[in-house]
């Protein structure tokens, strides 16, 4: 593999290593913790490096804050408290950086969610992309061994475990339905920029129109476009019989079907 792939490369265009920009907001960053800070893996909050202990570490994490006990309580409270300050540093960095207020995060695990929400320097809010079973399931084909009842099951159990952890720990979040984004996006985002408290008068579709420094998604960051492709692959990639199946399977879920 070369080590210079798409995944290496920064929006403005240079692998992530030469970028200025993140550069400079790791060297502040650096000036600010220490190597101790560092031992464990920070912006996926591991607990320990020791698998069993980040996994218990994790566990904790999540019994705690679904069951209501005080913000803080943790089995390794230390180490919890050096997770959310750490993270509350990098992106109070990068804010400072981009004279910015408003950071967005595109995990796509809800256990992130639950621990950024755990930062009280944060006025933190979700936005849960939800998309129309049918293409969630022919998506999860393509990467798992798994059959359509299997996949489709697990799709169900996801989407239960968000809404209970995001309603369990009281969170604030919008539901962004992915068809609703590609079909009429300005719409959408003017919904969007409400929910979070930004002026959505001066939105635009033509995010490209200055430097940046994103990660993620290469041909959409360095496109041309201000259009969003609805993928329907799944059309042609499910049989009518697996189609006819996971329909079955999620007739309590119609709030995510598109037509
Ligand atoms: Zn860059």
């Amino acid at each position: 593999m070369p080590d210079d792939g798409p995944a290496q490369e920064c929006s403005c265009g240079r692998r992530f290593v030469d970028c200025e920009h993140w550069n400079e907001i790791k060297e502040r960053l650096l000036g600010r913790i220490s190597p101790a800070d560092l031992k464990t893996n920070i912006t996926e909050f591991e607990f320990s490096t020791n698998r069993y202990l980040n996994r218990l570490g994790k566990e904790a994490y999540h019994w705690s804050r679904l069951n209501g006990l005080p913000n803080g309580w943790h089995l390794f409270p230390n180490k919890m408290k050096q997770l959310h300050r750490v993270n509350q540093m990098l992106v109070e960095e990068i804010l400072t950086m981009e004279n910015n207020r408003t950071f967005a995060d595109s995990s796509k695990t809800i256990d992130h969610a639950l621990y950024l929400s755990a930062i009280e320097a944060f006025d933190f809010h979700v936005i849960w992309l939800v998309r129309d079973p049918r293409a969630q399931v022919s998506s999860a084909l393509k990467y798992n061994a798994w059959n359509v009842a299997e996949a489709t099951e697990r799709w169900k159990r996801e989407m239960e475990n968000n809404r209970r952890v995001l309603e369990g720990v009281g969170m604030k979040y919008h539901t962004l339905r992915y068809e609703a984004l590609c079909r009429e996006p300005k719409e959408e985002m003017v919904q969007l920029l409400n929910f979070v408290g930004l002026d959505a008068a001066k939105f635009s579709l033509d995010f490209r129109n200055t430097t940046r420094h994103i990660m993620g998604n290469r041909s959409m960051r360095r496109g041309t476009d201000t259009k969003i492709a609805e993928r329907r692959d799944w059309l042609n990639r499910l049989s009518q019989e697996q189609i006819k199946q996971i329909e079955t399977m999620t007739t309590d879920y119609q709030q995510y079907y598109t037509h």
